[in-house]
């Protein structure tokens, strides 16, 4: 049975090296949001069967955190052999419950897989430091150590690549993890139970806990052995995390929301900045934390740069992801959909204009039509949220200084996005602009190599890079005296 069969088929949870149901046998419904149809079902767990996973992940912390580097690195790598080799039937089932196509499916699996490999790679490199003497007969020494048993609670619209960026550095440091996957999208986490499962990692090490995320958060928040809460998914459910988090002073990594800017300057290549804006807008239907979310375009070229976007809009191919030349997906539910035409009606009711799509598609159902608004007001809803839908809002300015007032003037702080041919203008407005991630003429910001995170109410923490295993070990102090 492959990998995808056996997450499919069995619709397990993976606690202590064991496939097991929930204790109240309950499971829950996961569907296509393509076609609605049911794709599976999981075990609908609670707190004791998440207890159940925190105690088998202590269990297993010590052999765990005490083999090498090195020794660890081989099972990170038979996992990211394992993954690449199977990147096509793992990225059908990530289509099939989370809705994106193919093509990006099979992307995010890589790059997921990715992160084992630079983490497989970086773990011989987390060392301590023996610190200059500070008085005679003694020796002062700094042990870089696992900070112990990690929780990872997951987002649905990166399914595979967001537990990726956590279990990897987490495992490469030493720390064995407790992850709950979203309700929505948890087979691609399943799979990847099999996976570690197939690669030999020792039981317990890597426990998946499906079900519900009220107690299985308040079990993972309040239990002392969790050690760190990694926590991927909106500003509002981190913050109760965070909040919940404090009573065992939990270390914390959050990665939140977003409201990203996306600048284009008169002096900009007009033809690169459309093509960026389509992949930053439209890549999984807009519901990406760094989508662009608010598009400000220099008056001069505003009218133009709409038009070539529409242009570009308009060839989209909306539909089911598993079909090919899909470009944009289902929305991932109805309540999302929802979510979309609300801002539209409340966009259009305060002088918006659609210039197009701003219905569902043909296709009908969760899905969309890419939308391109203008005029609408700074302070419309679709300005200060989260769209999380195929909607580009485009808004025009006149200075420097104003766009990055207007780009700066929100609670959020992960990404922003600058195009402009004038390196001086990149590399002043990139300074000044308060988010965590700046792309200038470029919006492929995430990559293994690079620390991704966020400011202000985006979150804290970073992912990726060697910051990103950093955040996964603890400091101890070592003095050793009488010598
Ligand atoms: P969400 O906050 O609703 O859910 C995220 C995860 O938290 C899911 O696993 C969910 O089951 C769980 N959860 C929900 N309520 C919980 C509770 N009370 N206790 C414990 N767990 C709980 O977010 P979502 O809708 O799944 O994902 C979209 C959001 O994630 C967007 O805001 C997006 O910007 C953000 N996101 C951020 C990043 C980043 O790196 N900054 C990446 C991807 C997504």
């Amino acid at each position: 049975m492959s990998v995808t069969e056996a997450a499919l088929i069995e619709g397990k949870a993976f606690i202590g090296g064991a496939w097991r149901d929930a204790d109240s046998g309950a499971r829950i419904d996961v569907t296509d949001p393509a076609t609605g149809e049911l794709v599976g079902t999981v075990p609908d767990m609670g707190r004791d069967e998440c207890r159940a996973a925190i105690r088998a992940a202590a269990d297993a912390l010590p052999a765990w955190s005490a083999l090498t580097a090195k020794e660890r690195a081989t099972f990170l790598m038979r996992m990211y052999d394992a993954m690449t080799a199977r990147a096509d039937e793992l990225a059908e089932l990530l289509t099939r419950e989370q809705g994106k196509p193919l093509a990006e499916a099979r992307a995010e699996v890589i790059s997921g897989a990715t992160f084992l490999e630079y983490y497989a790679e970086e773990a011989r490199r987390v060392n301590g430091e023996i610190l200059a003497p500070d008085a005679h007969g003694r020796r002062l020494m700094v042990l870089r150590q696992p900070i112990g048993v990690v929780a990872a609670i997951t987002p649905w619209n990166f399914p595979s690549s967001m537990i990726m960026r956590k279990i990897a550095p987490a495992l490469a440091a030493g720390c064995t993890v407790v992850v709950k996957p979203a309700e929505l999208t948890p087979f691609s986490a399943l799979a990847f139970g099999s996976i570690a499962e197939q690669a030999g990692l020792p039981a317990g090490v890597l426990n998946i806990v499906t079900g519900q995320p009220a107690p299985i958060g308040e079990e993972i928040t309040s239990n002392p052995t969790v050690r760190k809460l990694s926590f991927t998914g909106s500003t509002a459910v981190g913050k109760l995390l965070s909040r919940q988090s404090a009573d065992t002073v939990k270390r914390v990594t959050m990665e939140l929301g977003g409201n990203a800017p996306f600048i284009v300057f008169a002096d900009a290549d007009l033809d690169l900045a459309v093509k960026a804006a389509v992949g930053a807008k439209f890549r999984n239907a807009g519901q990406t934390c760094i989508s662009a979310n608010r598009i400000y375009v220099e008056a001069t070229v505003h009218d133009e740069f709409v038009r070539r976007l529409k242009q570009a809009a308009e060839q989209l191919v909306v539909g089911n992801g598993l079909e090919p030349g899909t470009d944009v997906g289902p929305l991932i539910d109805d309540r999302a959909v929802a979510k979309v035409e609300t801002l539209l009606r409340d966009a259009a009711a305060n002088g918006a204009t659609i210039e197009t799509g701003g219905t569902r598609a043909a296709a009908g159902g969760r899905f969309f039509s890419p939308t391109i608004v203008t005029n609408a007001p700074a302070t419309a809803d679709i300005a200060c949220t989260e769209i999380f839908g195929p909607v580009a809002s485009i808004y025009p300015f006149t200075t420097e200084d104003e766009v990055v007032a207007n780009a700066n003037a929100t609670p959020y702080g992960l990404s922003a996005y600058v195009f402009t041919e004038d390196y001086r203008r990149g590399w002043r407005v990139g300074e000044a602009l308060e988010f965590g991630m700046i792309g200038v003429n470029d919006v492929a910001i995430a990559t293994p190599v690079a620390p991704f995170g966020g400011v202000k109410e985006s979150g804290s923490g970073r992912e990726g890079s060697a910051h990103g295993i950093d955040d996964y070990t603890e400091l101890k102090l070592l003095v050793i005296g009488g010598l």
